[in-house]
């Protein structure tokens, strides 16, 4: 949970989730849905379903209990070269070091590295020259001690050296390097779309379309749509994006509301409009399964964030007594 997510953020829902699945036996023998639901507003949602993976891969082929080597925890689905390093030293001492964004920080400023840390041989370089390092020391105190000195205070922007321990034998104070260190090229900027999407009505009822599975948010519900061609008016997008997505030829009743959501690599408006179907035979064309739900039931399924944005914006009052007569 803590991959890309703040700590205040993360206690209530690893409290919740601890309380729902007690234990890997627990969490394996959920349903998928339910390990969302747990998980919804959280985002990054291919964690939930890894995670969920990795609990049935322990139970099935490791008896229930997490390999404690660094390369079988990589093994695992969602366990990379950076998670599997950070579980074997911090909860089994086992001689690895953790390259984490702070430590990229700290050790391109000690050694006076000059390559762009966003290139994946940075850290592949920093993590050959800590592999001896780390052998010599505490794994669990060493790695957590520079994740610490990253955050505290060899942090991006004025780093406090005066109060460094490391600073005698670091690089970039002793050649006043420490603003301009470590280089890191412009990101690139962030692609907006323009999202049209219908609350599609039909005898009381509301259609919803589950995400496939391997794609961004998958397994997560949301209201039918996509985005926007160049040149389109968005109620076009609305109704050939419903066609396209569930064969339905819907009816733009109204718009709903206009809500912005900003993901970690692209930026969203979304434009909702409330749409009439014909008939409730949706298929699944472009999704794993659709279904018509009473309104009073949608807090049964997971939505991703900006779905919750949207249900936030409507005017439910209203629309249930038109959607209900
Ligand atoms: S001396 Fe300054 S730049 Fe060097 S590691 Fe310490 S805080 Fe970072």
């Amino acid at each position: 949970m803590l991959q890309q997510t703040q700590v205040d953020t993360v206690i209530p829902y690893f409290g919740r989730f601890l309380e729902r699945f007690p234990d890997v036996y627990a969490l394996a023998s959920a349903p998928q849905d339910d390990v969302l639901k747990q998980w919804e507003g959280l985002g990054y949602y291919s964690r939930a379903r890894n995670l969920h993976k990795a609990a049935q891969q322990v139970v099935d082929i490791h008896d229930g209990v997490l390999p404690t080597a660094y390369k079988d925890l990589q093994t695992l689905p969602g366990i990379g070269p950076y998670a599997a390093a950070a579980i074997a030293s911090i909860a089994y001492e086992v001689p690895v070091p953790v390259v984490d964004g702070n430590v990229l920080r700290v050790f391109a400023r000690f050694w006076g590295l000059d390559t762009d840390i966003r290139l994946p041989s940075i850290r592949q370089d920093i993590f050959d020259r800590l592999m001896p390092v780390v052998a010599t020391q505490t794994p669990s105190v060493f790695n957590q001690a520079i994740m610490e000195l990253g955050a505290l205070i060899c942090t991006p922007k004025k780093p406090q050296c005066g109060i460094c321990p490391i600073q005698s034998d670091c690089v970039a104070y002793a050649t006043d390097q420490t603003e301009t260190l470590p280089v890191k090229a412009k990101a690139k900027p962030v692609p907006h779309y323009v999202i049209g999407v219908g609350l599609i009505r039909y005898r009381g009822r509301v259609l919803i379309a589950k995400r496939n599975e391997s794609g961004m948010l998958g397994g997560l519900w949301e209201l039918p749509g996509g985005k926007q061609n160049a040149d389109e008016a968005i109620e076009t997008t609305v109704t050939r994006e419903i066609l396209e997505e569930t064969g339905l030829e819907v009816t733009i009743v109204r718009p709903l509301c206009v809500i912005k959501h900003a993901y970690t690599h692209f930026k969203i408006t979304m434009h909702t409009y409330l749409c009439d179907a014909p008939h409730d035979r949706a298929l699944a064309k472009s999704s794993t399964e659709v279904q018509w739900v009473l309104l009073s039931d949608l807090d049964n399924y997971a939505f991703p964030t900006a779905t919750h944005k949207v249900f936030g914006a409507i005017s439910w009052d209203s629309l249930f007594d038109v959607v209900a007569s």
